[in-house]
């Protein structure tokens, strides 16, 4: 097993494109498993399950048809021979996501799947709780955060206008693996530098 790289952040912090870079550069599989929790959203909307019905989204979870594929270095969520893109990425997927991943099977099932990408291949892991509960021993832990405002406003240029700071506040709250620093991850706060500054210094910490 390769130690993981592990990625957590609140949502805009620049941790995907951050984790997608580092990926590229050291020929690791980059891992998004925010993809992975809004999957099974997306999957639930399509099947009538509501998902604040926890009971009901408990049951339904063996059935989920959910696989990846791979484009390039970049891991992909697939569900029924269907590679999801645009659709993880809908107003009722955001609203919804973080109540499906506060439900603890559905990180359970989604936490496994995640360890057992590992087994195979060296990845980049992007997440809330790849530190501290998807990878609690791997030395190379990043917290990679910036300012409430800067987030915002990297949303809004990417035109999305879903509300981060209650998103944000649902996933830090919530019982079952919260969003948090682990202790031993280096915190990266990127409000003031560039993608290829946060690139370089985490690379550098990795190799040193
Ligand atoms: O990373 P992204 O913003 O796409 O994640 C969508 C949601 O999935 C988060 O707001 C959070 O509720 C959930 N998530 C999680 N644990 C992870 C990754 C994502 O709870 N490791």
């Amino acid at each position: 097993m390769y130690p993981a790289i592990a990625i957590d952040g609140p949502a805009a912090s620049g941790k995907s494109t951050v984790a997608r870079l580092i990926a590229q550069k050291l020929q690791y599989t980059f891992i998004n498993t925010g993809a992975m929790y809004r999957a099974v959203t997306w999957y639930l909307l399509q099947r009538g399950i509501n998902p604040q019905d926890t009971a009901a989204v408990v049951a339904a979870l063996p059935g989920i048809p959910l696989s990846f594929g791979k484009d390039g270095s970049v891991s992909t969520v697939v569900c029924e021979g269907r590679t999801l893109t645009d659709e993880l990425k809908g107003q009722e997927v955001n609203g919804l996501v973080s109540t499906v991943a506060a439900i603890p099977e559905v990180r359970a099932l989604l936490v496994r799947k995640q360890r057992e990408y590992n087994e195979s291949e060296p990845v980049v892991m992007e997440g809330r709780d790849i530190g501290t509960v998807v990878f609690p021993d791997t030395p190379f832990k990043y917290f990679v955060t910036a300012s409430e405002e800067v987030r915002a406003a990297r949303r809004a240029a990417e035109g999305i206008t879903d509300s981060i700071a209650e998103r944000d506040k649902k996933d830090t709250q919530r019982a079952a693996s919260p969003l948090a620093q682990a202790p031993d991850a280096r915190l990266v706060d990127t409000s003031d530098m560039s993608i290829d500054e946060v690139v370089a210094c985490i690379a550098d910490d990795i190799r040193a």
